[in-house]
């Protein structure tokens, strides 16, 4: 028997961001554990603003496991918090009912600053560094600094040594902004991903005592670009049969969503979705193709494999809760009609 290190990770009750919450418990087992062995565990409640009333334990139920690579004998537990009950889920865990679909996939593009003595890495304590322009998928100590590039080295081997689907890095348009790509086919194998890839950077950076800033416009009304987390999605249908006209259809759904979908998209949006620095307005729905200014973005090939593939709907922010994103996204498409697929089925 080996006594393994598991980190029990959730969710906690703040509004309108969540906070990461973990905590290691020790269990033996023979072999590496599966997600079925892995038993519910514990926590208190009151201190993590998700007590209801008279009690104050709630029940982590562990959902995806992942090994953790920064440990010796350690996993990763992802987990949704449950009532007392242990079946009920707590009014803060989005995930246990979200619209999900193995095969809708999912995208997603992190951004996010890495801020050291209250501001981004690499700005001078006073003023501002040079302006935007040289620093995106940038080289060289003074458009990188000297350490962000190792973090987010050492952040992708951790994400790939836990079975993480990351598809990539590049330095963003802000000095000491980066972004990382995350892939997953389903809205929670995604969206897990993407929060344990968070965890793993959060908890990275703590040795270099170097923070992450997520809030999507860190620097204000200024002209430092915002941080976003691009949404890239694909059906089934979207990837096989698509067409101008569904197209055309799912657009409109689109824009008569758009409010749920903003809802949705992470807090401040509307400091970040401007219609400046690549955004197009919160307020109004637009898409085009290739546009890097619109709210939905039709890449070349999509339209090139008659309107087949997938599309950037490029509105949620770095804050953004992925569960909650993919699921309105997968509530918009299964509003539209699909003709075609009926046909087949019938
Ligand atoms: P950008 O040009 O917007 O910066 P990126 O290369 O950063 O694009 O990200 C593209 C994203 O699109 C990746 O996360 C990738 O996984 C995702 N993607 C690619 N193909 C599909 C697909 N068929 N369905 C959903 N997402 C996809
Ligand atoms: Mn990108
Ligand atoms: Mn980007
Ligand atoms: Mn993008």
């Amino acid at each position: 028997m080996t006594k393994y290190k598991l980190e029990y990770i959730w969710l906690d009750g703040y509004t309108p961001v969540p906070n990461l919450r973990s905590k290691t418990q020790i269990k033996e087992f023979a072999e590496f554990p599966t997600l079925e062995q892995l038993p519910y565990w514990g926590f208190d409640g009151s201190s993590t603003l998700q007590a209801e009333g008279r009690s104050s334990d709630c029940v982590l139920k562990p959902v995806a496991l992942f090994p953790d690579p920064a440990r010796t004998n350690g996993a990763l537990v992802m987990c949704e918090v449950m009532m007392p009950d242990g079946v009920t889920p707590h009014v803060s865990n989005k995930r246990a009912t979200i619209l999900d679909d193995e095969d809708a996939w999912f995208g997603f593009e992190q951004e996010y600053f890495f801020y050291k003595d209250g501001r981004p890495l690499g700005f001078p304590e006073h003023g501002y560094p040079a302006p935007q322009g040289p620093y995106y998928t940038g080289v060289g100590f003074k458009n990188v600094g000297d350490i962000a590039r190792q973090i987010v080295e050492e952040h992708l081997d951790l994400c790939l040594a836990a079975g993480i689907n990351h598809e990539g890095i590049n330095a963003e348009v802000a000095k000491g902004q980066w972004e990382f790509q995350i892939f997953g086919k389903g809205s929670r194998t995604a969206a897990d991903q993407i929060w344990i890839a968070r965890y793993l950077l959060m908890r990275l950076t703590e040795k270099y005592g170097i923070d992450i800033e997520w809030h999507c416009k860190p620097l204000g009304d200024t002209d430092w670009n915002g941080s976003g987390m691009h949404c890239n999605f694909s059906t089934r249908y979207m990837r096989e049969v698509g067409g101008r006209e569904y197209f055309e259809s799912l657009m409109a759904q689109f824009e008569r969503n758009l409010m749920d979908h903003i809802a949705v998209y992470g807090p401040d949006n509307d400091k970040r979705l401007t219609g400046k620095h690549e955004t197009a307005p919160w307020n109004k729905f637009s898409y085009g193709v290739a546009d890097r200014g619109a709210s939905i973005r039709v890449p070349h090939s999509f339209v090139n494999n008659g309107f087949r593939g997938y599309l950037e709907d490029r509105r949620p922010n770095s804050q953004g809760d992925p569960y909650q994103i993919a699921s309105q996204v997968l509530k918009t498409i299964s509003e539209v009609p699909v003709e075609a697929m009926k046909k087949v089925a019938a």
